[in-house]
């Protein structure tokens, strides 16, 4: 329980990987905010769950984020996850939806980050982890604005690396390869559409293909991950993007 006393944000924690990083640093004694949508009933049984407070604010709305992080109050840990796709090729990408992802993806965390820094300095300690992507270090086609904004949040998680780094924070990315969620299952029947494939050809041929172990990530992975960052053992992983790919930008 070496997380006890620090209390963590994770947005984007309702649902796949952000809850299994929510559940992780609680195991380890973090009081959790959870953030994020969902039915409230479902959402009433994981602040249950987690003995943790939520917020609903949306972060693509900047005064939200701030009305969030003013509620939420110091942040020792803050996990950047809430995050959106949308496939289409970049002629016909709607506009509205490119807006909205690099407001999610990229913007929503230098507002978080803006605001839950000066507290994280003022203790001496803290954690930064941004849930990136195996997109931030390659692209794959139609998904302009998804690979746009992850290869900027690994940008933003050096630079902010480099400004705290004699402060006992740390800021650190990590990317997944295709770990198995709605935000996965949800681009399926657009991929088909743009691809003109069948469902199981987009799961074996499009998103197994990348991975050279043929299988998805679990997102208890990256829960484990988030939480050995957190450790002291990690003071000195600092601006690193830690691939959790199966060998897919090893290629
Ligand atoms: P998910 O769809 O299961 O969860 C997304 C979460 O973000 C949910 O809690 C949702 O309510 C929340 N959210 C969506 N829009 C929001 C908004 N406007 N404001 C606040 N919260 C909002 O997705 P996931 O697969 O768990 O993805 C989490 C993160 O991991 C994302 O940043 C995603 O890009 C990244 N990622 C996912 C994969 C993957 O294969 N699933 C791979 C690499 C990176």
């Amino acid at each position: 329980m070496f997380l006890a006393g620090k209390r963590a944000l994770v947005t984007g924690s309702t649902s796949g990987i952000g809850l299994a990083v929510a559940r992780a640093l609680r195991a380890e004694g973090a009081e959790i905010v959870l953030n994020g949508f969902g039915p409230a009933e479902e959402i009433a049984k994981l602040t249950e769950e987690l003995s943790a407070s939520h917020s609903g604010a949306d972060l693509t709305d900047a005064v939200a984020i701030e009305a969030m992080m003013a509620e939420a109050g110091p942040i020792d840990i803050l996990v950047n996850n809430a995050g959106m796709q949308h496939v289409a090729p970049v002629d016909e990408f709607p506009v509205a939806k490119w807006d909205t992802i690099i407001a999610l993806n990229l913007s929503a965390a230098f507002h978080t980050i803006r605001l839950a820094l000066p507290g994280m300095k003022a203790k001496g300690w803290g954690r930064v982890i941004n849930t990136a992507s195996a997109h931030s270090l390659v692209a794959s086609p139609f998904k302009s604005a998804y690979v746009a904004a992850k290869h900027g949040i690994a940008g933003l998680t050096k630079t902010v690396a480099l400004e705290v780094a004699q402060s006992g924070i740390t800021v650190n990315a990590i990317s997944p390869g295709y770990v198995w969620t709605p935000l996965v299952e949800n681009q399926i029947p657009d991929t088909m559409a743009a691809r003109g494939l069948t469902r199981e050809q987009v799961i074996n041929d499009v998103l197994l293909a990348k991975q050279p172990t043929k299988s998805f990530v679990l997102p208890e992975d990256i829960g484990a991950l988030a939480v050995f960052l957190c450790r002291d053992e990690a003071r000195n992983v600092n601006g690193a993007n830690w691939s959790v790919d199966g060998g897919w930008t090893a290629e």
